[in-house]
């Protein structure tokens, strides 16, 4: 049998806090600097999933009857609003508390 060149890879000498973006989300709270927010017609949704398939923070969760976005997570970009085939997410401003 042929030996191997190297010794394979040892991925536990990478550090946990590597690449907090990915492993720790919630530090970073992209619902914060959020301007507006996506507000769903739950007479409108037909529970399609195209809003959570094309979300890029993956924050729409499926609700008994509707998808929604978790606000803490959701940074406004208004993707779902464009993707829904059913025009039942609407973008609106948010105000200060
Ligand atoms: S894309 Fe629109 S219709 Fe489809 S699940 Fe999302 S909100 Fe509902
Ligand atoms: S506004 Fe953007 S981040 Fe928020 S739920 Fe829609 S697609 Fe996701």
């Amino acid at each position: 049998m042929k030996l191997q060149a190297r010794k394979p890879f040892d991925q536990s000498t990478i550090p946990n806090d590597l690449c907090p973006i990915a492993t720790e989300y919630s530090v970073l709270k992209t619902g914060d600097w959020r301007a507006e927010r996506p507000i769903v017609d739950r007479d409108k949704c037909v529970k399609c999933a195209n809003c959570w398939l094309y979300c890029p923070t993956q924050c729409i969760k499926e609700k008994p009857a509707w998808f929604e976005a978790n606000l803490i997570i959701c940074k406004g970009c208004g993707i779902c609003a464009q993707e829904c085939p059913h025009h039942a997410i609407t973008m609106i401003e948010e105000l200060e508390d």
